[in-house]
């Protein structure tokens, strides 16, 4: 059986940037990521030939029901950016006279992946300063932002004992945080081999505190992940060989059976892990109210601020922040799916299309991925979300909404839905 691809261009195909490049407009950035400046990093995912394969295989045959997917079943289309930067994301401490500035952003699409890891990271990385070293835990600490970066920096903080921990924002609601698919997966970045380890080694300590989550061993937080079988064409775009063994199981070859006459071969990590992105914002919320101040106000100079200790994890606007000229925002289409079947929607599904051009002439990186997203004061059975697009440089002033209906057909495509 042959299925049709959404329209793309295989000539398109884009190429890596591997030019060096100069990191943030201050120099005193040092024993973090950023220091990488030369990195290749792709602004999203993998990129390669059409993936996409019918046809049974070897390997055990799993059966899913395809989720519904006639316009009476779409729910609210969003559009949503990440906030990517080139090279790698800023994972780094720098001192500014007396003030101590922890660098945390540029996760691009993989900001969820890693954020329990790399807020530890940078935490550690600022108390083994001078000035972290001899700072009282109950002097203020600020922290900027509010998206899943600065929320569990602020979480970690108070883990270790910080007392006076303020989170400034510019906003607290609608963020590209809240509106994440919620895989687990690094496949967002194409890191070179010296900066890979680190990206690990954050994603595991991550994916060792969702599992908890996800198993009720974390008596902070109730719910927001869950353990899923998580399906991708191949391991390697997975992203998830180097966690085998040390936090997962291998995966499995399997042939996947829609029931409709189409088949897939895919390997499935069946420990894969989905955050509920929106309700894990909420416990975040939950959780902080009690221990931190919210100030809502937009930060346009770290030196405006008086505490020592900030931690910058402002997304694309530490790119305005720090004059990051390596900031570039990546766009996203979603689609919220709604009066789905709950018990057909347990597993996440990730594979890779060609890459095209928008109707504003920007290259899209296409891509199909589903999972069970649910957003909190919805029905039980508004469950699922439609995603695939990274548009590099897509901003709202170019909101290529054609890639909505190409998204779409491309689902209906993959799961051989007439
Ligand atoms: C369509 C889409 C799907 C995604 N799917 C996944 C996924 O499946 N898995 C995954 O791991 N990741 C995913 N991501 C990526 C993930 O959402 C991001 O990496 C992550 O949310 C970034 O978090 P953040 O806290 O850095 O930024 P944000 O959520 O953007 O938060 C930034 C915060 O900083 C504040 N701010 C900005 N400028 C200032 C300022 N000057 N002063 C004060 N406050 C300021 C903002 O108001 C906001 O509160 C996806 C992203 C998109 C767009």
């Amino acid at each position: 059986m042959t299925k049709n691809v959404p329209a793309s261009d295989a000539s398109d195909a884009v190429e890596p940037d591997t030019t060096s490049r100069s990191l943030t407009r201050r120099t005193l950035i040092a024993g973090g990521v950023a220091a990488a400046g030369a990195l290749a990093l792709a602004a999203c995912a993998p990129v390669g030939p059409s993936p996409i394969s019918t046809g049974a295989a070897g390997g055990t045959v799993r059966k899913i029901t395809p989720p519904r997917l006639d316009t009476a079943y779409l729910g609210e289309k969003v559009l949503c950016y990440r906030p990517m930067r080139r090279g790698a994301p800023n994972m780094s401490v720098e001192t500014v006279g007396s003030q101590v500035i922890g660098h945390n952003y540029g996760h691009g699409g993989s900001g969820w992946t890693l954020a329990p890891g790399t807020a530890k990271y940078v935490v550690d990385l600022v108390e083994d300063t001078e000035q972290g070293k001899a700072f009282s835990k109950g002097e203020p600490v600020t922290v900027v932002g509010a998206g899943v970066i600065g929320l569990f920096t602020a979480y970690e903080l108070v883990q270790r004992g910080y007392s006076n921990i303020t989170v400034m924002s510019e906003k607290f609601d609608k963020l590209t945080s809240h509106n994440a698919g919620g895989l687990l997966a690094p496949v967002s970045m194409d890191n070179a081999p010296e900066i890979q380890a680190i990206i690990d080694k954050v994603g595991i300590d991550a994916y060792r505190f969702y599992a908890a989550v996800a198993k009720g061993e974390q008596p902070d937080f109730e719910g927001g992940a869950k353990i899923v079988p998580s399906y991708f064409e191949t391991r390697d775009e997975s992203g998830l060989e180097a966690y085998v063994g040390q936090v997962m199981e291998p995966a499995k070859d399997v042939v996947v059976d829609f029931g409709n006459g189409t088949t897939r071969n895919m390997v499935v990590y069946d420990d894969g892990i989905f955050m509920d992105t929106a309700v894990m914002m909420q416990e975040l919320h939950d959780y902080l109210d009690a221990h931190v101040t919210f100030v809502e106000k937009k930060v346009a100079n770290f030196a405006d601020l008086s505490s020592t200790i900030v931690f910058d994890s402002a997304g694309l606007g530490s790119g305005a922040l720090n004059g990051d000229a390596e900031m570039v925002s990546v766009q996203g289409h979603l689609i919220m799916l709604k009066d789905q079947v709950p018990a057909d929607m347990e597993y996440m599904i990730l594979v890779y299309f060609k890459e095209g051009h928008t109707e504003a002439g920007q290259k899209v990186k296409r891509s199909l991925y589903v999972f069970p997203k649910h957003l909190p004061g919805t029905g039980p059975n508004d469950i699922g979300v439609v995603g695939g697009t990274c548009v590099e440089g897509g901003t709202p002033e170019t909101p290529n909404l054609s890639e909505f209906e190409t998204l779409l057909q491309g689902a209906k495509d993959y799961y051989g839905i007439a």
